[in-house]
């Protein structure tokens, strides 16, 4: 089947990661879109590529859907490349995509490198569930509001060297120091490095190293039985035998694990 429109995944890093289906393609099209030129023109070089280069990033990206449009209608080929990896992962291109499919133009994915799928292929998993939330938001309230939010996911998030500090120190106060994370910078480049272990360690590691590059992270799920009424139960019982009072022991418990003060107290008093 022909198309008149690929959307084509380039490397993350290592320039050799692209399918030879992909170089056919951009090698056949008439016009690359692409977020950043100079970028792709790096690629475009390598791989002896000839298509002219269309800048469509997120700031022009409605502007430039109508001129790919009338290219398409002038029966020219386009494809559509980040960057890095996959576009529309964490990238420019949905615009556009819509404003294809809005207009019955065929259109088809040329599959390969994504950060996300080459971390979670590369760190133990006990489960095959994740939630992907790309750019993990900056705000430290909305980082809590989406890490409860997936707590019992295996949660993946981008996030850039400079403020992947301040978010490990977040996903600390939130769960703990022993929450286990795994955080991997520059995969598939000269660099690249996996940590796996817990959120306090990964902190202390990155306070005595370099902290540069891109990064992919994961919180790992928070098991449902370690909240289980039971197991908050034991807690209580503890905590009554070495005198604590109902009021303390709610304060103490409901941070710990995060749950209800009001819901604790009842328990207790229950
Ligand atoms: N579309 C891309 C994909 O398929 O993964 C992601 C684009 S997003 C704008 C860029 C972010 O992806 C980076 O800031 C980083 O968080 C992550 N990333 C990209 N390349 C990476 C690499 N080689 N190693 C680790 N993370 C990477």
């Amino acid at each position: 089947m022909s198309y008149k429109f690929y959307i084509v995944a380039t490397p993350i890093g290592n320039l050799s990661d692209i399918s030879m289906r992909a170089v056919e393609i951009l090698r056949s099209v008439d016009y690359i879109a692409c977020e950043d030129t100079r970028v792709t023109r790096i690629l475009t070089e390598k791989y002896r590529i000839k298509a002219k280069l269309i800048d469509c990033h997120k700031f022009n990206e409605k502007e430039k859907s109508r001129k790919i449009l009338d290219l398409l209608n002038e029966d020219k080929k386009v494809a559509l490349v980040s960057d890095a990896g996959t576009p529309c992962i964490s990238d420019p291109g949905s615009t556009l995509i819509k404003t294809l499919y809005e207009n019955d133009v065929k259109i088809t994915s040329i599959p390969g490198a994504c950060a996300v799928t080459t971390f979670l292929s590369l760190v133990p998993r006990d489960c095959e569930e994740y939630a992907f939330i790309g750019f993990i938001p900056r705000i430290k309230k909305q980082q809590f509001d989406i890490l409860n939010k997936y707590k019992y996911t295996n949660c993946v998030f981008y996030e850039s060297p400079n403020r992947l500090m301040d978010t490990l120190l977040n996903i600390q106060e939130l769960f703990g120091e022993e929450k286990k994370i795994a955080v991997a910078r520059e995969l598939t480049k000269v660099f690249e490095e996996v940590k796996i272990d817990e959120v306090k360690n990964i902190i202390k590691y990155y306070s005595e190293n370099t902290l540069k590059g891109e990064i992919v992270a994961l919180v790992y799920a928070k098991d449902e039985r370690e909240e289980s009424d039971d197991f908050i139960m034991d807690k209580i019982n503890i905590l009554k035998e070495e005198g604590y009072s109902p009021k303390d022991i709610s304060k103490i418990i409901s941070k710990l694990y995060n749950i209800n003060k009001n819901k604790v107290y009842k328990m207790v008093i229950d």
